[in-house]
Formats: C-alpha cells, structure tokens, sequence
C-alpha cells in the first residue's frame, strides 16, 4: 500500500478518490509530469516544474502551481513511501465541472493535483544494459505534442503494437520524419559520428532529458545539430537511442527489425548516460 497525495492530504491510495466529473476524467483535461529519483532524491526537479507551468498556460488552466508547495509534497511522498529509486508522476486537472460539459468550469474551479511514487529500480536498469527494439509507426497523435497532457491513448496503442511486433517501443513517423518515441525523445548518431535529434516545435516533448542530453554532449565536446531525420537515416545510423526522465538514455539496437550499428548499445549513449547521471546526481534535490 502506497501514501498517496490528493488535493491536499496523504491518505492510502485505496482511499484516493476522484469526482466522476472532474475533467481529467471526462476529457483528458490535464497535465503531469514524472520526476525521476535516485538515491532518495529527486533530479532535474526545477525543470519539471517549469514545463508543468507551461503545460498549464498553454492549456489556459486559471491557476498556476506552486512549485514550492509541490516541492515540498514531492519530499513528504519520497519520505513516507520510503522511496529510493523510481519516480513520483503529478497530475493536475482543470477541476471538478460538476456535470459534464464542454465549456471550461468557472475559473475558480480549484484544479485536482494528485501524486503518487513508483518503485522502478527493474527499469532503469535495463535500460542501462541492454538495448531496445523500436518499430516506426505513424504518428496520429493531437498536433500539440509539446504540452505534456494525459490524452495518451494512441501513445499506449502504439506502445501495444509495438508489443505484437516484438518490439519494445515504437518510434512515430510524420511525413516520413522520426518524431518520437511513445514516451521519450529519440536520437541518432550518424556515420560521420555527429549526434543527431528533432528540433523542438510542437511536434514533441520538450523533454527535460532531452536537452540535459545535449548539455552533456557539448560538455563532451560531441556535435550535434538539431535537426529532422528519416526513418531511413535512423535504419542506417551508427548508433541510436531515447531520453527520458525514466530510463535516462536508453540504447536503441534495432528499428523495424535493422539493427543498429553492431547491434549492442553503443558507446556515445553510454557516455552520455554517465555524464547525466554524474550531473543530475550533483544537482539533485533531496
Ligand atoms: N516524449 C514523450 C512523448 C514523453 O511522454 C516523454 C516523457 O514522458 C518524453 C518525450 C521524455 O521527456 P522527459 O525527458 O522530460 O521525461
């Protein structure tokens, strides 16, 4: 049994319960964020809040959350969950409608924020080991990608195909260009052993790994160019991987059955992955 936070209190997460008309139910009307921990502490904390408050603008919620007040809730849940390695997944919707309705709710309809910890020491991991099948797959989600909503059914579809092909996650094509993966960003490293991913727009996930990964790499003194790619550039890559606040970089081995380079996680990732974790580790907030 977990210690969950809901609108203001700690309760068992049996107890938590939620309005059927709150408008995270009935239209998906909300936003989160998933704040990785290690070690009991919480990395990259303050840009995790900061595309929290984006999400909600750009959405129009009439509040804006309190990132202290989160902060503190984030260190209580890690407290009273005893939680070392996983994460705590936020969410905030425009409220309880009290009917359903397709017009937002007054504006001082207070939001519902809930939180809760995941232990995910398995995951990350893995990912660190051993690399991952993707399959590429249209993408047929919302055009506003950039704003981290729960509207994530097709992500989870895709997420169930790529299961059926053996895959373990899929990489979504627009107009024959990799956009990302079902839930993280993707990178490649080219022949010429340059790094390579998707300029930000509204395509993707502003991911917070994303650009710590690219920190890190001109730390590394590595090239990089943001920049769209081909599934087929991506095939022919001499290296590829995902970022996300989860798994960190997770090397990709094969896209649509090619594999990738000599088929084993390649070392560019590998390094990347350390210098994150060494940085992340540094700045963490416990
Ligand atoms: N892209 C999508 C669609 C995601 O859902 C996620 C994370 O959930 C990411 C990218 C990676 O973002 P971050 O590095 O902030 O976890």
């Amino acid at each position: 049994m977990r210690t969950v936070y809901l609108n203001g209190e700690y309760i068992p997460d049996t107890e938590a319960k939620v309005s059927i008309f709150d408008r995270g139910f009935l239209f998906a009307d909300a936003i989160y964020e998933v704040t990785l921990v290690l070690d009991g502490k919480l990395i990259d904390f303050p840009n995790h809040m900061q595309r929290l408050k984006r999400s909600a603008r750009e959405l129009q919620f009439p509040f804006v959350p309190d990132v202290d007040q989160l902060l503190e809730v984030h260190r209580e849940l890690i407290r009273r969950n005893g939680l070392v390695d996983g994460q705590i997944y936020i969410q905030i919707t425009r409220g309880n409608a009290l009917d359903r309705d397709f017009a937002f709710p007054p504006a001082d309809t207070p939001g519902t924020i809930l939180m809760f910890t995941q232990v995910r020491t398995a995951a990350l991991d893995q990912a660190m080991k051993s690399g991952k099948a993707v399959v590429t797959m249209a993408d047929l989600r919302w055009q506003r990608s950039d704003i981290k909503t729960v509207q994530l059914l097709y992500s989870s579809i895709a997420k169930m195909e790529a299961g059926r092909k053996r895959a373990d996650d899929a990489w979504l094509v627009r107009d024959g260009l990799i956009t990302e993966g079902t839930n993280n960003n993707a990178f490649i490293v080219t022949k010429d052993g340059r790094l390579v991913t998707r300029p930000l727009s509204t395509d993707i996930l502003h991911g917070i790994t994303r650009k710590a990964v690219l920190d890190c790499a001109k730390e590394m003194g590595l090239e990089f160019v943001e920049r769209t790619f081909s599934v087929e550039e991506a095939r022919q890559a001499k290296e590829a991987f995902s970022t996300s606040a989860t798994t960190i970089v997770a090397a990709v081995t094969s896209i649509d059955g090619v594999v990738i380079g000599d088929g084993k996680p390649g070392p560019v990732g590998a390094k990347l992955r350390e210098i994150y974790l060494r940085k992340g580790l540094d700045a963490a907030i416990g």
